[in-house]
């Protein structure tokens, strides 16, 4: 069968375009528990009316979806997330939500909203009010821990873990401890940054390392040269593999070197500190003591 649903995306070194069917090829192939429908992403500012295309376009690939999922038991297996869409509208975002919900879907997925954007949090908020509590509600992208704070707050249940990757990828070093535990602000690399935006004076290059500031506050920048003869692990007390095996100087080194092993030895670390944090969250959510956790946690 043909559908005429289809969402273009770029990689790294092109564009190209997945329709319905090569998406369920995929599915096919990779089998996986559970898939999240493709959608219309917008980013905010866009008028109303690709606002409202965003949303015709989501549902209606996700109607393809669903109606092709009927007839293979393989893919009846794989149960399917509902995206919500709509960029900024709140109007679209609303009928993105309750006509989702109507969708014989697992669970809802917000996507298109930056947590650094304004008024971010009473969108998802508006999302939320009109999705229902007994499927879980996801929130997808990189988010400091006092995004994922606030987004929990709004009703959110479910996060990933692309901000453990970005940090790597930056080579830094995460620190998710309580904030007595966390290092102060001139060890992290909010200064590095800013010196080196002052050199260069690249208007691109300042929004992008204005963007970086907001997350250094749970950061070292392993790759500077402070930590050329720093022989303490990445985190003190941290009972992670590369933390009981290496020292900030070897990582600093192979940094330097340019070795693969270096992102290696951080994304152990980072998945560590990062999963660390939401085991405590759960805890505390557990037994009541969320405020104080918060509270704790985010204080400088
Ligand atoms: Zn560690």
């Amino acid at each position: 069968m043909i559908f005429s649903s289809a969402f273009f995306f770029h990689c790294l070194v092109s564009f190209f375009q997945i329709n319905v069917d090569q998406f369920i090829e995929i599915l096919k192939s990779f089998k996986p528990n559970i898939a999240q429908c493709l959608c219309d992403t917008v980013p905010s500012g866009e008028s109303c009316k690709r606002n409202r295309k965003s949303v015709d376009r989501t549902l209606k690939f996700l109607d393809e979806l669903l109606e092709c999922r009927k007839n293979s038991d393989m893919l009846k297996s794989i149960e399917i997330l509902g995206s919500v869409e709509g960029g900024d509208s709140e109007t679209e975002r609303v009928r993105c939500a309750v006509e989702t919900s109507k969708r014989e879907v697992a669970g809802f997925v917000v996507e298109g909203i930056e947590p650094s954007s304004q008024n971010w949090e009473e969108l998802l908020k508006t999302c939320i009010k009109n999705l229902p509590s007994d499927r879980p509600r996801f929130f997808p992208g990189p988010m400091t821990p006092d995004h994922i704070f606030s987004a929990l707050e709004c009703g959110i249940d479910v996060f990933d873990s692309s901000f453990a990757y970005e940090a790597t990828r930056r080579g830094c070093s995460l620190n998710l401890q309580c904030s007595s535990k966390r290092c102060k602000p001139e060890l992290n690399h909010t200064n590095d940054v800013t010196e080196k935006c002052k050199a260069t004076q690249s208007k691109e290059l300042e929004e992008n390392i204005s963007e970086n500031i907001k997350k250094t506050r749970f950061e070292m920048n392993i790759a500077n040269i402070r930590y050329k003869e720093d022989f303490s692990s990445l985190v003190i007390g941290c009972s992670c593999y590369s933390c009981t095996n290496h020292t900030r100087a070897y990582i600093y080194h192979l940094l330097e070197t340019k070795e693969m092993l270096a992102e290696v030895l951080l994304m152990i670390h980072n998945f560590h500190q990062y999963f660390s944090f939401f085991k405590k969250l759960r805890e505390a959510l557990n037994n009541d003591t969320y405020e104080t956790f918060k509270q704790d946690f985010l204080r400088t």
